[in-house]
């Protein structure tokens, strides 16, 4: 009820223009964003390769429908990632990228231009020695952007893709992306999604969480296991040695700012771990989805925002 009252006032103008007023600095948006240029991604994404993690970085924005915006967000990866190779991170650090951010959900032109756009990304994280993952946003665009990854794999069959645990069709997704070299991240699901396409209890959507990941830890790709919850993190453990996979043939990941004590034990005990670092000017919306999964954060981000006021 919370999440869903959250996400809802997420889409408020009146509380965006008052959230966004807010410095980049003050701890609610820092906690989840270290920055809003090239820069503090880089220089954030130092730290955690410092401390034995690796790193997946998101230049925030999505739902763009300005072609100008596109090219924006394809020019801020493109050189996001060449601080990355100068800096001689790209190894350890690769790109997530959102393709309603770089045109998909233009009219017409959309797919076309997200598929091209991915295109020139791919290849600049290639020149980098770097990869590339697709997001994956509300169901109404799941099989745009399986499509997209398709496209893309014939080139860089390198790219990864994320699959979510809520929705009931994801168990067969995976079992079709399950095939050698595929790169899978399954998650749980972050959008607010309609009971006839989404599990609305949290213990179907842990269900679903653990027989997706029995797939792919059983198949022949590249399982990339998205969660903070430790029963899923001890179950995806489990599966991985029932199965015979070593430690980098599978890794775990987690968000920047959410259970970083476990992601330095998890890295300590031998195991790969990748954190999800965005950053950029358009926090807003991300931001938002973090306070709604967790709302004992609410306290702390009314405070914030009433002492904006
Ligand atoms: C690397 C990565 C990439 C992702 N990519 C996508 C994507 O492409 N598409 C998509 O829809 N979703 C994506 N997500 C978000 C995901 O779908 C979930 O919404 C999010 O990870 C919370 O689910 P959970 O598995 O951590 O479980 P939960 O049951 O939500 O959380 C388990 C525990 O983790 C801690 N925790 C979780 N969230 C927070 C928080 N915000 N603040 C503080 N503590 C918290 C708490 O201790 C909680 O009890 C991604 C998540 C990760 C980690």
């Amino acid at each position: 009820m919370l999440r869903q009252a959250l996400l809802m006032l997420a889409r408020s103008h009146q509380v965006k223009d008052i959230v966004t007023r807010m410095p980049v600095s003050s701890g609610i948006v820092n906690r989840y964003v270290p920055g809003e240029h090239t820069d503090d991604a880089v220089r954030a994404t130092h730290d955690l390769i410092d401390e034995g993690l690796h790193v997946t970085l998101d230049f925030l924005g999505e739902d763009t429908l300005d072609e100008a915006q596109a090219e924006y967000t394809v020019q801020a990866y493109l050189d996001l990632l060449e601080g990355l190779s100068h800096a001689g991170l790209a190894r350890n650090a690769e790109v997530s990228v959102k393709l309603s951010a770089i045109g998909q959900a233009l009219p017409d032109v959309g797919p076309k231009l997200a598929t091209e756009n991915g295109r020139r990304i791919c290849q600049a994280a290639r020149h980098a020695g770097t990869t590339v993952t697709l997001d994956m946003e509300d169901h109404t665009t799941t099989d745009l952007t399986l499509g997209t990854l398709r496209e893309l794999r014939k080139d860089y069959p390198e790219t990864g893709a994320v699959l979510q645990a809520y929705l009931h069709r994801t168990e067969q997704d995976c079992r079709a992306l399950a095939y050698e070299g595929s790169r899978v991240r399954l998650c749980k699901g972050a959008y607010n999604e309609p009971e006839d396409v989404a599990w609305q209890d949290r213990h179907d959507v842990d269900k679903s969480y653990v027989r997706c990941l029995k797939v792919l830890m059983a198949g022949e790709g590249y399982p990339m296991v998205a969660t903070h919850d430790p029963r899923l993190v001890k179950i995806a453990s489990a599966l991985a040695t029932r199965n015979g996979r070593m430690p980098g043939t599978y890794e775990f990941q987690m968000l920047f700012g959410i259970r970083g004590d476990e992601q330095k034990r998890l890295a300590s005990a031998g195991e790969k771990v990748r954190v999800y670092l965005p950053y950029g000017e358009e926090w807003y919306g991300y931001l938002m989805r973090r306070l709604a999964e967790r709302p004992s954060n609410l306290t702390f981000f009314l405070r914030s925002l009433i002492s904006q006021k």
